[in-house]
């Protein structure tokens, strides 16, 4: 995506700044990334989607994720385009829609084992600053305020006990109808080991930076957790 098509998106008189959103998986970061974008007029970006895409092509492609190397390979050959929406980003992979794809639980296993290699997160964390250079823009992930935009003018950690994270998690798989093919105890595991992988790799671990604000949903409502959002930006414009 060229900087200039993320740039008519923008709603005119939205402000220039850079909210990032950083946080364990199921933290509820889209979530409230959507909320904040919808609420400032900012394009929501979400950087784990971009990850999930290129682990995606990995499985497809049948090589290993257990080296660098083929993945380096593979990278050299690989777009990733997010278009911003208001229900969430479409992600295209080499221009194929891969949006509902892309939330398979073993691509979410891959993603998070493709993203531990310093080659794939600098060719990542390079795009996603064209991304968001312009400013205006709400970003999610795990190293947004560390590494991506340590500038970044609002930093949230969004953080939860991870039983209350996979419950919430466990019930968004059967909200589109049908029962989740998995149960609770699947998720909480999945979701562990994901965040044991972020917090303790050696490039980019998910930690916060020094300089954000916390927040912790695990006793809290959405609303609520929306609400301290809000009022975090809010306080950053006002200055
Ligand atoms: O946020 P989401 O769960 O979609 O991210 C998928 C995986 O991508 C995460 O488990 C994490 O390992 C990786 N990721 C990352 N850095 C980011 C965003 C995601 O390492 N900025």
């Amino acid at each position: 995506m060229s900087v200039n098509d993320l740039s008519v998106r923008r709603q005119e008189k939205a402000p220039r700044i850079i909210v990032a959103i950083d946080g364990p998986a199921g933290a509820g970061k889209s979530t409230i990334a959507r909320r904040l974008a919808q609420r400032f007029g900012l394009l929501n970006l979400e950087t784990g989607a971009m990850y999930r895409a290129f682990a995606l092509k990995a499985l497809r492609t049948g090589i290993s994720i257990d080296e660098s190397a083929p993945l380096e390979a593979l990278a050299a050959h690989t777009s990733i385009r997010l278009e911003p929406g208001d229900e969430g980003n479409r992600v295209l992979l080499d221009g194929e829609e891969v949006t509902g794809a892309i939330r398979d639980p073993q691509v979410s296993d891959a993603a998070s084992r493709v993203s531990v290699y310093p080659a794939i997160r600098a060719w990542m964390v390079r795009l996603q600053q064209e991304l968001g250079a312009a400013g205006g823009v709400v970003m999610e992930g795990r190293d947004i305020g560390t590494v991506v935009f340590p500038r970044a003018g609002v930093k949230i950690f969004l953080d939860a006990a991870p039983e209350v994270r996979g419950m919430r998690r466990f019930d968004q798989m059967g909200e589109n109808g049908a029962p989740p093919a998995v149960q609770p105890e699947e998720v909480i595991r999945d979701l562990r080991a994901r965040d044991e992988r972020d917090r303790n790799r050696t490039d980019s671990p998910l930690k916060p930076a020094p300089d954000a604000i916390l927040l912790d949903s695990t006793h809290l409502t959405l609303d609520q957790v929306i609400h301290q959002a809000e009022q975090i930006v809010l306080s950053k414009l006002s200055q």
